[in-house]
């Protein structure tokens, strides 16, 4: 993205060139650096002032600069200089500054579970109609969101921007940047519980997205949580629940998803991904692509032909003809039970295996909470793997309930999991990978020979 250096100057100290124009930003300068402004992040362990040579050798015009720290007497002249009060502050401004000038539509998305399934389906259903742009990868927060504001290319019609938190205001300071048309919120679970003390304060942090939302914006709720309230004058609530207004109706299972119908709609929508949540999650996308007036067809199409981010229910076929369920981006115990759900649910095999890992960052109650796992586990799956040191709770809540009627296993390392699992392997079987992010238990799929 091109931008005028004219837009610095809404927010820092600098000299006024109204011809310059920057080639975007840097912020690593091991990489190309040419016309670009370099803003140098002060992290933990780096100050990025300290690559300000590296920057102007490759090839920056131009730098964010803190007013606290003396700039390179044998560096001036060379470059031109911006002085502000924090570069990271002036990174989240000069994003503000580039939406208000290209003002493209904005759409944020946050919540515990789905964002970025949800900004994928948004993708996919916008852009039959619309130039877009989404996050990339997970960069999500107070860096990564004006990195992507951005990173986005000229004449970009619709803006998807993931919003990411750990704790209390971040939300809110990603919304005050992003300003948006549309605000998602997914559902609540229990990530950063640890961080948040309760589900209550969860919810409450993710409805701060409606505090920077435009004001003929549009709210998209999961209606199905009570915690989440519709704090802006124009929301709509999503969900299974009868109180919805977007209310999910007659849902049927297929080979490889769903077809399911919205209350008081006739024509079925269909989507090519396993895991009731993304139904829900389907509905969030077509509630934002109808005030955008994309036609019904095109939001029908794009359902039934969604591909997304990798390790989100990804399927995969092992060697040995087996199907592995791929889940492993990350987990929480929502998610952990919904991919339970979904295996549950899985037609046309005979075993089916749930390898269940480690969940981080559950605070003081997360015995409980891997424990409380075993209460979503059921016929027909026919066993529970549990992968290491907190999954082993998993393991203890399953086979201490006598009613409980799926076996299970219990390993600390996934070398010892995945030569357990490799002897069970056919092409009757199904098998679901669920864990923590900081596990990687996908690699068991290269220990099966994939
Ligand atoms: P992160 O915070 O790690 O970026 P995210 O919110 O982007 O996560 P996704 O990557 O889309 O979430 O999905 C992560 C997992 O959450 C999925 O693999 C799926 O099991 C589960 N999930 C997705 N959508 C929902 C939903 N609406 N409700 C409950 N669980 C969901
Ligand atoms: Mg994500």
């Amino acid at each position: 993205m091109n931008f005028k250096a004219t837009l610095v100057n809404e927010f820092s100290q600098g000299p006024v060139d109204h011809e310059l124009v920057f080639e975007g930003v840097a912020t690593d300068t091991r990489k190309d650096c040419t016309n670009k402004l370099f803003v140098p992040i002060v992290g933990e362990v780096f100050d990025g002032h300290r690559f300000i040579d590296s920057a102007i050798e490759n090839g920056a015009t131009g730098t964010l600069w803190e007013k606290t720290k003396p700039f390179p007497k044998d560096l001036e002249g060379r470059i031109q200089v911006y002085k502000v009060e924090d570069t990271t502050v002036g990174l989240q401004e000069l994003a503000k500054e580039v939406l208000k000038e290209q003002k493209p539509y904005v759409i944020g998305v946050t919540g515990s579970n789905g964002k970025t399934t949800v900004k994928d389906m948004l993708e996919a259903v916008l852009s039959s109609k619309y130039q877009t742009y989404k996050t990339q990868g997970n960069l999500n927060n107070h860096w990564g969101l004006p990195m992507t504001v951005l990173a986005m290319p000229e004449g970009t019609d619709v803006l998807i921007l993931e919003m990411g938190m750990s704790s209390a205001g971040e939300i809110s300071l990603l919304t005050s940047i992003a300003n948006p048309d549309v605000a998602v919120i997914t559902n609540i679970g229990e990530s950063h519980l640890l961080q948040l003390g309760s589900r209550e304060n969860i919810a409450k942090a993710k409805m701060e997205i409606a505090e920077g939302l435009k004001t003929d914006g549009l709210l998209v709720i999961d209606g199905d949580e009570p915690l989440l309230e519709p704090v802006h004058n124009n929301a709509l609530t999503c969900g299974y629940g009868a109180t919805n207004e977007l209310q999910i109706d007659k849902v049927e299972k297929r080979e490889n998803g769903y077809t399911f119908t919205l209350k008081n709609e006739d024509s079925p929508f269909e989507i090519n991904l396993l895991g009731k949540h993304n139904i829900k999650n389907a509905i969030y996308s077509i509630a934002a692509a109808r005030k955008l007036n994309v036609s019904e067809s095109e939001i029908h199409k794009a359902l039934s032909n969604l591909t997304l981010t990798g390790m989100r229910l990804e399927q995969d076929r092992l060697p040995s003809g087996a199907l592995i369920i791929n889940d492993a981006y990350n987990a929480s115990p929502t998610s952990m039970k919904a991919a339970i759900e979904t295996l549950v649910e899985l037609e046309g095999f005979d075993q089916k295996i749930a390898v269940l890992g480690d969940m981080y960052e559950l605070g003081n109650e997360e015995e409980a909470l891997h424990r409380d796992i075993a209460s979503a586990v059921k016929t027909p799956i026919t066993e529970v793997i549990t992968v290491g040191e907190k999954a082993k709770w998993i393991y203890d809540g399953l086979t201490e309930d006598k009613a409980q009627q799926v076996p299970a296993v219990s390993f600390i390392s996934k070398d010892d999991a995945a030569s357990y699992l490799e002897g069970k392997l056919d092409d009757r079987t199904a098998v679901l990978l669920k864990a923590s992010r900081g596990l990687g238990l996908e690699t068991i799929i290269n220990a099966l020979g994939n």
